[in-house]
């Protein structure tokens, strides 16, 4: 049987979280073998958000190296730059024109980052950058997207455009799914559980846990989480939202159900169990900083970035192609 397609994407735009890791990095490291598989580090997604040039940089080497470190493997997952591959930017462009200003203004990423930007005033880059995501799914012909809750909606948008295009111009894309895990799919900020743990908003660090932060740092994090006066472990996120999030952690980490982990913990207190969650995260942080540091060589990721734009590259022309000739422009 042919393989499917997966495929997912990464902004360079800061020290990769355990929230990333555990909402996207791992699903797709699962399912690597099983997909014709493409992660792409999203560098023009990440200039919707400027940041210094030498920054950025270190920024892509850091993430590619964190995604190998994880287990994502070159031999079987194309990884490359988006930028690098020229076809992202056109048809990036052409959906503009599927899409309206209200679908645009509804996506809540949208919403919430152009808060962030109020001071310089929002850039049209992070108004439209959804569009550009369209396109990134839909040269591949991916079947599944391996992302966190938060990019649902994008995804949504993607099969809304291939399908209005598809309508118009006849049959050209292939219409993706989205692949939401149920536990794990949105971690939260440690300090303050009603908002979601992100890479690139440093105003709650204390909260937030990056894969590269000092064992001694991810403890106190965990061990400082806050969490409510009920003193009883039990999933409830509306409730015990602190609670119901280091469970998640807990149960992601280690496949153990919500429901073992609430017997386990009967009668006991929240330190005990904010111990335990210590001790899982301790040990996975611990093996990827190990093999973080082996992928950590600029020659290295370079080559692995060239040769995977190399073997992607192809696929996108086609389907840029496909989409020309449905449009007239090309003959
Ligand atoms: P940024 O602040 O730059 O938007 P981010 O942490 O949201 O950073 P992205 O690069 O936007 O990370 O997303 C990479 C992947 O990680 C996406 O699939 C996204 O859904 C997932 N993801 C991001 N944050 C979380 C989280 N807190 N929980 C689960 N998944 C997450
Ligand atoms: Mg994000």
């Amino acid at each position: 049987m042919n393989k499917k397609v997966m495929l997912t994407g990464v902004r360079p735009s800061g020290n990769l979280t355990l929230g990333n890791y555990l909402g996207a990095i791992k699903n797709f490291v699962d399912k690597q073998e099983d997909y014709i598989s493409y992660i792409f580090i999203a560098d023009l997604h990440a200039i919707t958000s400027p940041k210094k040039p030498q920054a950025l940089q270190e920024a892509i080497y850091n993430c590619v190296a964190m995604y190998l470190a994880c287990g994502v493997d070159p031999t079987k997952t194309m990884v490359f730059k988006q930028s690098d591959v020229l076809e992202h930017g056109t048809l990036g462009f052409i959906m503009t024109f599927q899409t309206k200003m209200g679908e645009l203004s509804r996506m809540t990423q949208f919403k919430y980052k152009s808060m962030q930007q109020t001071k310089e005033g929002v850039n049209t880059g992070l108004f439209v950058y959804p569009t550009l995501m369209v396109a990134d799914i839909l040269l591949y012909n991916t079947s599944i997207v391996p992302v966190g809750k938060d990019q649902q909606q994008h995804v949504e948008l993607t099969r809304d455009l291939a399908e209005r295009f598809n309508k118009r111009y006849g049959n050209t894309f292939v219409m993706p799914d989205v692949y939401i895990a149920p536990v794990g799919n949105k971690i939260l900020n440690l300090q303050n559980p009603l908002e979601k743990m992100n890479k690139s908003d440093n105003s709650n660090n204390k909260g937030t846990i990056f894969l590269m932060d000092d064992i001694e740092t991810v403890k106190k994090k965990i061990m400082q989480a806050k969490t409510d006066t009920l003193s009883c472990v039990h999933f409830d996120e509306e409730n015990q939202p602190g609670i119901s999030n280091l469970m998640s952690i807990l149960s992601k980490i280690t496949n153990e159900s919500f429901e073992s982990i609430e017997n386990r913990y009967k009668g006991k207190g929240y330190g005990e169990f904010k111990k335990e969650v210590c001790e899982v995260v301790s040990t996975l942080l611990t093996n990827i900083q190990q093999r973080f540091h082996k992928f950590n060589n600029k020659t290295l990721l370079d080559s692995i970035l060239a040769d995977g734009a190399k073997r992607a590259q192809p696929t996108a022309q086609e389907t840029l192609q496909r989409a020309k000739l449905a449009l007239g422009l090309q003959s």
